[in-house]
């Protein structure tokens, strides 16, 4: 069965102190809220990664924001899919478009960095979107579709049953300009039907999609109401607890 699914990306935001804190204000609102429809998940900072999980209980799981493309050796600066599994971090955001972006992360090396988070045992969250040109002129269906195939189809199907993915259009993200409901629900369709005529119906029905870009306490409600929309990989407003709770409660 596919989950539902809350993550907040807290990018790179928050001193230890803060962060440590937000954890446990994100927590305390999981807690009161009895029963919920979603998974939640934090992605703090690297460096926050083991206190955070300290600070948070059984009810929100940490993710990194990503890992290294190597298993180990002279890569200064990375942090290995190994060395997250050995703090205990179930998962790892890969392929974000600001990664893609501003850090060079072709299809080719997020397909290795996924293979080592597979390989250690790790739930991956992998983003895809297209940018505001790409949505433009048409070609979006062509982005994600290229995504999906050069990120994730070297993987076997049993392998893709660790794989969530995101859908975050450029555009939306960071710019409070939301995709509506009606335009994620049409791509989430396309890669559940990319995804199914690649691995079969079981696996593309049990693979959950989350929608990314200018989320809040607002929209999520008429997001998350679409069929294919199973929940949110959230910026901004997941620095908030108050307001990422309220995400959270919108299942
Ligand atoms: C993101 O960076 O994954 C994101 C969706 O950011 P925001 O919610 O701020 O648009």
């Amino acid at each position: 069965m596919k989950r539902n699914i809350v993550a907040g990306n807290w990018k790179m935001n928050k001193s230890l102190a803060e962060g440590v804190q937000l954890a446990k204000d994100v927590n305390a609102a999981v807690e009161s809220a009895g029963v919920l429809k979603c998974d939640v998940i934090v992605a703090p900072p690297f460096l926050h990664l083991t206190e955070v999980s300290k600070a948070v209980g059984k009810k929100v799981a940490v993710s990194a924001q990503n890992c290294a493309a190597e298993a180990s050796g002279a890569y200064t600066g990375e942090v290995s899919a190994a060395m997250l599994k050995s703090a205990n971090i179930p998962y790892t955001i890969i392929g974000h478009s600001e990664r893609r972006t501003y850090y060079g992360e072709t299809d080719a090396i997020l397909a290795k960095k996924t293979g080592q988070a597979l390989a250690n045992g790790l739930k991956v969250i992998f983003c895809i979107g297209e940018e505001l040109s790409q949505r433009d002129n048409g070609k979006y269906f062509d982005v994600v579709k290229g995504q999906i195939e050069n990120g994730l189809f070297q993987l076997s199907a049993d392998e893709f049953k660790s794989i969530v993915v995101a859908y975050e259009p450029v555009w939306a993200i960071g710019t409070g300009r939301t995709a509506t409901s009606e335009q994620a629900q049409e791509v989430h369709a396309f890669i559940r039907k990319t995804i199914a005529d690649k691995y079969g119906k079981e696996v593309a029905d049990d693979t959950s999609i989350l929608y990314g870009g200018s989320c809040n306490e607002n929209n999520a409600n008429e997001l998350f109401a679409q069929p294919d929309i199973d929940g949110g990989l959230i910026g901004g407003a997941s620095l908030v607890a108050d307001k990422f709770i309220k995400i959270v409660t919108a299942f």
